[in-house]
């Protein structure tokens, strides 16, 4: 029996009951981290993995940047570190950005975890542990250039400084800062701050500097020192604003489509009604809203697109959904179970974070876990 024509085979699920399909591409990532290098070089480059690798899998992300001699890896936090150091070799040093909270100095020593220094206190704290274990303890000393966020202030540096002239326990493997604005060439911010860490440079004339995140890269050699800590680049994000998509593009994404319809002048679309339909329209309810990432600054704003033809989001995004208008397409073009793009060659991550009012950072970030995963 034909069961073509008796009975159609139900088209596979390609999705495996998920959203969507999250398609991360480990070989543009890889290019991207080569990119990065050879623009950093002499300076090495670092990779900034915190944030579960800004969403796309910290554990496929430092196996293959560490293939292309990536040796240096950035988290956040502590525990962040832990869960790196079982699944990379011995040969890379791991930098905890936002320092140790009080208590995890003797596992991060254990370890060999290296704490990024932010404050008079934290290098005491080490040091104290240096001393009780009677090691010599790895560290970075995070200096305030301008941002106010991390890093120990300009008023307590006379005081870091003769701190580590009296106690050899503390190898400081860099000074580093971070930049407010380097992702906008033109703010004078930057400036102001590489004159901060010219000065901090003199001060500590023996140690190596690590300064430029992605955007800084591109913003000359004397942001970069010898090591330079690209993130969003990495993922295929934007550096700065005035580089037109430099970078390839690592995550694409496709979500499932669970219900087709037609509604009729006059109706109403979503939470709280706010499209109204004004003549008939063909409308497909995806399957994925604000809870996978895609945020409710969207509604009615943004777009999906299906081979090419832009298909607007019409009425709220809700939390698991959000409704598309496909008058547009040719009937049955787009059916139940059809994938749409909402990242991928018609729209890039930071179109849709612009349509969304955000940054590509928050977008990638927010991906979460409902969609199948495919590393290619
Ligand atoms: C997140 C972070 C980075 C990476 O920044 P990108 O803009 O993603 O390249 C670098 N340094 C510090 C201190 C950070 O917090």
């Amino acid at each position: 029996m034909n069961n073509l024509v008796f009975s159609p085979q139900p088209k596979m699920d390609s999705a495996g009951g998920a959203a969507g399909i999250l398609v991360i591409d480990i070989a543009a990532l890889k290019r991207n981290y080569r990119r990065l290098s050879a623009a950093s070089a002499p300076a090495r480059a670092a990779a900034v993995v915190k944030a579960d690798a800004y969403g796309l899998g910290a554990a496929k992300v430092v196996t293959a940047v560490y293939e292309e001699g990536c040796r240096h890896f950035f988290v956040a936090l502590f525990s962040e570190a832990l869960q790196l150091c079982s699944q990379l070799p011995l040969d890379v040093e791991i930098f905890v950005l936002n320092g140790l909270l009080p208590g995890s100095e003797y596992a991060c020593a254990a370890n060999n975890v290296t704490p990024v220094i932010n404050s008079l206190e934290q290098l005491r704290q080490w040091s104290l542990t240096a001393h009780s274990l009677n090691r010599r303890l790895p560290a970075v000393l995070q200096f305030d250039t301008g941002m106010s966020r991390l890093g120990i202030p300009p008023e307590d540096r006379p005081a870091a400084k003769a701190y580590l002239q009296d106690s050899d326990k503390i190898d400081v493997r860099f000074i580093m800062s971070h930049l407010a604005s380097a992702d906008e060439p033109g703010s004078e911010q930057n400036a102001v701050q590489l004159a901060n860490m010219k000065v901090i440079a003199s001060e500590f004339p023996d140690i190596d500097v690590c300064f430029a995140n992605s955007g800084a890269v591109f913003l000359g050699e004397a942001y970069r020192g010898v090591l330079t800590r690209p993130g969003i680049a990495l993922y295929g994000g934007r550096p700065t604003a005035d580089m037109h998509e430099p970078m390839e593009q690592v995550v694409g994404l496709q979500v499932a489509v669970a219900q087709t319809r037609t509604v009729q002048a006059g109706a109403k679309v979503g939470y709280s009604g706010t499209h109204i339909a004004k003549e008939e329209m063909r409308l497909a309810t995806i399957s994925a809203g604000y809870a996978d990432g895609l945020p409710r600054s969207l509604s009615s704003r943004g777009a999906v697109f299906y081979r090419g033809t832009r298909l607007p989001i019409v009425g709220r995004v809700s939390m698991d959904s959000m409704t598309i208008d496909i008058s547009c397409l040719p009937k049955d073009a787009i059916v139940h179970g059809s994938l749409v793009e909402v990242i991928g060659p018609h729209q890039t991550l930071e179109e849709l974070a612009s349509d969304a009012e955000t940054i590509s950072y928050e977008i990638l970030t927010s991906l979460g876990r409902r969609y199948a995963r495919r590393y290619v």
